[in-house]
């Protein structure tokens, strides 16, 4: 793919960060972006890196009205040598081409994706903390563009990639987050789109997470939608526990993202010493777990926060608390080797680490 790069007199480019320790999340983006079209004649074509400036749309664009959108969400690190790195790129490729076959959208080739990314990345280069815990976020996504009403999927898209330079999730250390538990919402149904990165889920979400807010608590912990029993994910998160001894998480039943961070999570357990398992778990399980004292951690896990330890649960009324609300040692121990190999300090035996070259 030949891409056509639009550049930037130096001395228009925007001043870096003084601290990216500091950047909140996803608020600042870079120079540049990437873009490319798809049109059914031309299938996808003239894919560009421009200057990062609003898009021109009709009103009447399908991602305004029917919603076809699908997004990644990944990142992108400095190692102290000064390589570009990211973590497991190619599974954000797959995964955003089984995102898009499932609304209905046109796949992208994956080493059209890869190439993007990383010919973004080399010409961003300076954006790239190289603070430890900073990081370049990065968020692919694509849109249903064509001008029509009327209800189908439609014929022309675009595809982009933004950058934003994003601190820590956890400023000092981590902060164990409560969460709340909806019997009321849930996020997706059996058969629906749970498996796809769409901008639809998120939405359906916001008015049980505005509710957990106003709680006290600051996330949603998700049911499944037949009986608000079993657990499917935290927030946008996937979520393990630490019961009688075992790694255990929500298995995939088509309604919870197939997450790359929980992918790793399990596949680096046996090696950290600790026997996994993917299995329906229900809420009174785990709060039974809590009150018999066999349940000793509950994490989140996903790219922005890598691992999210979990101090507080709001069932029914009633708060239940896990390991006094600090944070674990299997979420350290997993945190601390993710982190490592995502920085390039612990040795790649895994082919995890992706360098930019
Ligand atoms: C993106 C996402 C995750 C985490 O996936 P990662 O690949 O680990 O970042 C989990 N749940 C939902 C709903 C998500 O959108």
């Amino acid at each position: 793919m030949k891409i056509n790069l639009e550049l930037i007199a130096p001395e228009k480019l925007k001043p870096l960060f003084n601290d990216p320790l500091k950047l909140p999340f996803g608020r600042h983006f870079t120079d540049y972006m990437f873009t490319m079209e798809y049109s059914l004649e031309q299938g996808w074509h003239h894919p560009c890196i421009k200057p990062y400036q609003p898009l021109l749309l009709q009103p009447s664009a399908n991602v305004f009205h029917y919603s076809q959108e699908v997004f990644e969400g990944q990142k992108a690190y400095q190692s102290a040598r000064g390589d570009i790195l990211m973590f497991r790129p190619q599974e954000n490729a797959r995964r955003l081409n089984r995102s898009l076959r499932r609304l209905c959208m046109p796949e992208i080739d994956e080493n059209d994706f890869m190439q993007a990314e990383a010919e973004l990345l080399k010409l961003e280069k300076r954006w790239i903390p190289t603070q430890k815990g900073a990081s370049l976020y990065v968020r692919p996504a694509v849109i249903g563009t064509e001008p029509a009403l009327g209800i189908k999927s439609s014929s022309e898209y675009l595809f982009f990639i933004i950058l934003s330079p994003v601190g820590p999730y956890f400023k000092e250390g981590f902060n164990p987050v409560s969460l709340w538990v909806s019997d009321t919402y849930s996020r997706v149904g059996n058969g629906g789109t749970g498996e796809a990165k769409t901008g639809g889920n998120y939405a359906g979400s916001l008015l049980a997470t505005r509710e957990a807010t106003q709680k006290g608590y600051s996330q949603v912990l998700w049911l499944d939608a037949a009986e608000h029993r079993f657990i499917e994910e935290v927030g946008a998160m996937n979520i393990f526990f630490i019961l009688d001894g075992k790694l255990v998480t929500p298995s995939l039943d088509g309604t919870i993202l197939r997450g790359i961070t929980r992918k790793s999570v399990l596949e680096l357990a046996s090696e950290l010493g600790i026997a996994s398992q993917e299995r329906k778990i229900t809420i009174e399980e785990i709060i039974d777990g809590i009150q018999s004292g066999k349940l000793s951690e509950i994490f989140g896990a996903g790219t922005a926060a890598v691992i999210s330890p979990v101090g507080k649960i709001g069932f029914k009324g009633k708060d239940y608390f896990i390991n006094d609300q600090r944070t674990g040692p299997w979420a350290q121990k997993f945190f601390d080797t993710l982190i490592g190999l995502q920085y390039g300090e612990i040795p790649d035996k895994y082919g995890w680490v992706f360098q930019i070259k």
